[in-house]
Parts: C-alpha cells; structure tokens; sequence
C-alpha cells in the first residue's frame, strides 16, 4: 500500500472506485480524489453547480490558508471546484486540512453538487472512469464523453486534465517540443531522399515535395496538431534545409558547367555554396540548375499549402 491509499483509508469516508481514485459524498458534495502518481499530485475535487460570486468568494476564503502556488493551487471550473496538491513532504497535513474544509464548506453553505461537465444535480450522479477522465457525470455526460473518446481523445485529456472538467471542453494542446524533434528528424531524412531524388531527371520535384512532407507530417503528428506556431516552425526549418538541399545539389552542377566554358578553377565548390543562388542566371551554369531550382521550390510550395488545407480541416472538425 502507498502513502496516498495508506492515508484514504485512515483519514476519510472515501472509497477507492479505481486504483489511485477514490469518490464519495461528503455533507452533499460529491467529492472525488485522485492520486497522479506520475506528477506528484493529488487533485481533490467537488461538483458545485451555478455557485454565486458571494459563495465563489467564501468558498476561496475557506482555503486561504492551505492554498499557495507551490504546493498548491485551487482552480473554479464552471461546475466544480479543484485543489491541486503536490504530495511533497508533510502533504498529509495539507490534505486532512483541505478534506475538512470540504467537509464544513458541505456542513456550512448550500452548495449544489452534480456532474462536473454540465452540472446537473439529480439523483443519478455516479462516478465514472472513462478513459482517462475520472469524475461524478450524470448518465448523459458519461455517454457523450465515452462516445467522444472514441476517437482518440484520451491523449488529449490526458494533455488537458485540468481543465478537462471546463464547459469549453477538452482544449487542443499543441506540444511544440515533440513537434520540433519530430519535424527535425524528418528533415534529415528528408535531406538524404532529397539528395538521391535530385540524381533522376526533374527529381527536384519530388525532391522538394518528400523534404517538406517529412517536417510537416513530422511535426503534425507528434504534436498532435497544428496551429499557426507550428506553422512557423516548420517553415523556418523547411526554409532552412531546402536551402542547404537545393546548395548540395546544385553547386557541383554550377562549378562543373561555369568552369566547362570559363576554364577549370574559375569557380569553387566554397565561393559558390552560401551564394548559389546568385549564380541560377548565371550565363555559363546551364539551364538545367535554374530548373531543378524552381522544380523544388515548386514542390515545396505545393507541398505546403496541400498541407495547410488538409490541417485547418482536420482542425475544425
Ligand atoms: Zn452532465
């Protein structure tokens, strides 16, 4: 047994519905506590339907004292009231205190408690556990919300577990870092078919059209979704490896047919690599290096805007 069931079971009326999860009504409240073993918090809830801003106030009066930024935090969703307790050293003392006021805030004020998704107060509140949302809902809410996850929301809850109780419903997180590591992988694998493609004949083509779809596919998925910063991202690092793809590939072509006509040593790989677009219109490049140029960009561009419908559908839908 752990701390947390250790102390469930000598200090409160609980009882545990799911391992780490434990419900039960308290002078009317319908109170449940959840032990987030991996972030080190208990989350201490109660339903509290259509509070006043007088019953709001006393209600944050009441935990005053127990309740700072670091070791914790109270949060007023729209039909329930949240305490957030970090299980560092002495939180036993915390959380009797917090169970207590709960408890004379039941005794005390006429609160309603229901579903803490749409606040309804009837009699047939039970708590549920679907997925991962853990919570007292009232049998329309549980139906929604496991018909919702059917669709792969459980990660979503999961990013947005703490406001997952909100009437907004469940946010969309965009994790920017996953993302990036993601669409920076695919960018170098992007660069090595980048380079094979550009060796068959109109090959910047597809070229430019696996380097973009590797960073941005890359980054979609394991950042779950796309918005406008994402965007961003993976056009800053599309701009970044198209640009040293297209210098690879078209440097040899422009030193080798410059120096052709011009005789060999005018042009280095060196002079060349950074400025190689200047030399595109060069007279003695050959035609074939502007081309390729404009075959990958092209790629690339259709690329992104293809991929910019297909995302802002998926994110309405
Ligand atoms: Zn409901």
């Amino acid at each position: 047994m752990n701390d947390f069931a250790y102390e469930m079971i000598t200090t409160t009326s609980l009882v545990e519905t799911s391992p780490d999860f434990y419900t039960g009504n308290m002078n009317g409240l319908l109170v449940t506590v959840e032990y987030i073993s991996n972030r080190g918090i208990v989350e201490i809830r109660f339903g509290a339907t259509d509070l006043s801003e007088d019953e709001m106030s006393l209600v944050c009066q009441a935990f005053r004292d127990y309740i700072d930024s670091r070791r914790s935090h109270l949060q007023i969703d729209e039909y329930s009231i949240c305490i957030l307790l970090h299980t560092e050293q002495n939180w036993q003392f915390r959380f009797r205190r917090i169970l207590e006021i709960i408890d004379s805030i039941g005794f005390k004020m006429d609160i309603h408690s229901g579903c803490y998704l749409c606040g309804e107060t009837g009699d047939d509140i039970r708590p549920y556990e679907i997925e991962s949302l853990k919570a007292f809902l009232c049998p329309s809410c549980a139906k929604r919300t496991a018909d919702d996850l059917c669709e792969n929301l459980q990660e979503k809850t999961e990013n947005s577990r703490f406001t997952a109780y909100a009437t907004t419903g469940i946010s969309d997180h965009e994790m920017y870092f996953p993302g990036t590591i993601a669409a920076l992988i695919g960018a170098l694998v992007g660069m090595v078919l980048f380079f094979l493609l550009s060796l068959i004949p109109f090959g910047h083509l597809l070229a430019g059209v696996a380097l973009t779809f590797l960073i941005f596919f890359a980054y979609r998925k394991y950042a779950e979704i796309m918005k406008v910063r994402g965007l961003l991202i993976s056009l800053g690092l599309l701009f970044f490896f198209l640009f040293f793809a297209l210098a690879i590939t078209l440097t040899p072509q422009i030193v080798s047919s410059v120096n052709a006509v011009q005789g060999a040593g005018t042009l280095t790989s060196g002079s060349v690599f950074f400025s190689f677009i200047g030399y595109l219109n060069h007279p003695d490049a050959g035609r074939s290096v502007m081309t390729d140029f404009v075959l990958a960009c092209f790629g690339a561009a259709a690329t992104v805007t293809g991929f910019i419908i297909s995302t802002a559908r998926k994110n309405n839908q």
